[in-house]
């Protein structure tokens, strides 16, 4: 309760003024009965109406003073990774949980942070498989998310699939590669994983996979753009320009192929992808070797 000494007696008085903006202040306040059905975080602060309403003095006068409660950036954050895909794995895969037992690994965990801090470009890992790529983009992903950037997960083989089953549908397919090719942050996983054995080799990818890794790093330009309604081959046209061009979206690429194999798949994709990683700076190479390989790691070898 706000009280007020008056000069000639000790005892305090009340002010009334005070006391009923607070109550006003107090209705304002009270709880919603639900919480945000888009994110289901439940907010003791501000009872999930998400502001905040308090008495303050304006030229001589009380009034409610309403202000934003923090959880609003916890409910975007929240809302922007149900949305980026990751939701089950960001909080396991962090900076700090990335288990560290030989050189290599500290190399490249400092070489994710350093991309990170710096706000690079494109990041690149390729190689080994098992050796901790995804937990390292993960951890790259889940940062820029807390820093307020939209974020989108690309499983290459199952989203290119999609991607491919609504090449003949215009509408269709420009809103999902739109989705790959407008957000702050896109990680693409196991980049051109073919998912194809032929005795037991992998398959190269099909001109159709090295035709959409274009046209997401591209984007649209006019002349794909008549090329794509031309020749009806929507997926044409959306990888190299967009992601490559525009300065302010950041790629995370991880593969089971190195740079050297992307090379012979396709020399212009592999180009830009050393381009854009500072040519080279942020492109990590694993060598093949099952020894990196963590799902092995409690094999007794004689
Ligand atoms: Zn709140």
């Amino acid at each position: 309760m706000k009280t007020m000494t008056n000069q000639n007696n000790t005892e305090p008085i009340i002010d009334e003024e005070f006391e009923k903006c607070k109550k006003r202040c107090e209705t304002l306040n009270i709880p919603s009965e639900h919480s945000d059905k888009n994110t289901d975080y439940d907010c003791k602060e501000c009872g999930n109406n998400q502001y905040i309403f308090y008495p303050k003095k304006v030229d001589g006068i009380y009034k409610e003073i309403v202000v934003p409660c923090k959880c609003q950036s916890i409910r975007k954050t929240l809302k922007r990774l149900a949305k980026s895909g990751l939701k089950n794995i960001i909080q396991k895969y962090t900076f700090e949980n990335y288990i560290i037992s030989k050189k290599w690994q500290t190399d490249i965990k400092n070489k994710a942070v350093d991309f990170t801090n710096q706000q690079k470009k494109w990041f690149y890992i390729g190689g080994q498989s098992g050796c901790g790529k995804t937990h390292l983009c993960t951890s790259i992903c889940g940062k820029f998310l807390s820093d307020g950037k939209s974020v989108v997960y690309m499983l290459w083989l199952n989203d290119v699939k999609e991607l491919k089953s609504t090449v003949n549908d215009y509408s269709a397919h420009k809103k999902l590669i739109e989705k790959y090719k407008e957000t702050e942050v896109l990680y693409i996983d196991d980049f051109f994983k073919t998912g194809k054995e032929k005795d037991g080799v992998v398959s190269l990818p099909t001109s159709a996979d090295i035709q959409i890794a274009y046209d997401i790093a591209k984007g649209y330009s006019n002349f794909c753009f008549t090329k794509i309604l031309v020749q009806k081959d929507i997926s044409q046209c959306l990888f190299v320009n967009y992601r490559y061009i525009n300065e302010n979206l950041i790629t995370i690429i991880s593969s089971e192929r190195s740079i050297d194999d992307i090379f012979k798949v396709d020399e212009a994709i592999a180009g830009r992808i050393l381009e854009c990683t500072d040519y080279g700076k942020y492109s990590i190479n694993i060598k093949p070797d099952k020894n990196k390989n963590y799902r092995r790691k409690n094999i007794t070898e004689y």
